[in-house]
């Protein structure tokens, strides 16, 4: 799968819920979580890979050597709780390159499906909360840097011009 690079519009496009639980949604799966662990990403929502549907999947350890074994896989998440506060630096397969420091909550509580369409909920701290919160947020059609105030978004911005135009001319030398 190809990653849609911001600001690509299918990044601010709502995702579309997931009714039906069948081999499409397992092979989607699948290769989204091949795509995030070939770039070394934690998580990857459906848009960033040009799927409007609401599919996440993340893996804290991706890239380590323990890649693999605690795969999650969110079908139709949603926050139920959130608490506290934290500020950490966030990064994002489809803003290559850049890094920011973006407000979260310290803790979440998400319901979703896993991919036989079993509901579940899931709990996290720190940088799980973060990956669930980041990633849930492209499902909406929203990026990190749409986190941040307007002024340290618009330097974001300038920054990560640069960024991808770096980022262009290496892909295209590939
Ligand atoms: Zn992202």
């Amino acid at each position: 799968m190809e990653i849609k690079i911001y600001p690509d519009e299918v990044l601010k496009k709502k995702a579309e819920k997931v009714k039906e639980f069948n081999q499409e949604i397992r092979d989607i799966v699948n290769q989204m979580f091949e795509t995030m662990y070939k770039r070394g990403g934690l998580g990857l929502a459906g848009n960033q890979v040009g799927v409007l549907k609401r599919i996440v999947v993340i893996d804290l350890e991706s890239g380590k050597e323990r890649q693999g074994q605690n795969k999650i896989v969110l079908i139709n998440p949603e926050i139920l709780e959130m608490e506290g506060e934290q500020l950490n630096q966030e990064g994002c397969l489809s803003l290559p390159g850049l890094y920011k420091k973006v407000k979260r909550a310290a803790y979440v509580k998400v319901k979703a499906q896993n991919a036989d369409g079993e509901d579940f909920t899931i709990e996290g701290e720190d940088l799980l909360a973060r990956a669930l919160q980041h990633e849930i947020d492209h499902l909406n059609g929203i990026v990190f840097i749409d986190r941040l105030s307007p002024l340290q978004k618009r330097l974001a911005l300038q920054r990560y011009k640069k960024l991808k135009r770096e980022y262009e001319r290496k892909t295209k030398k590939k």
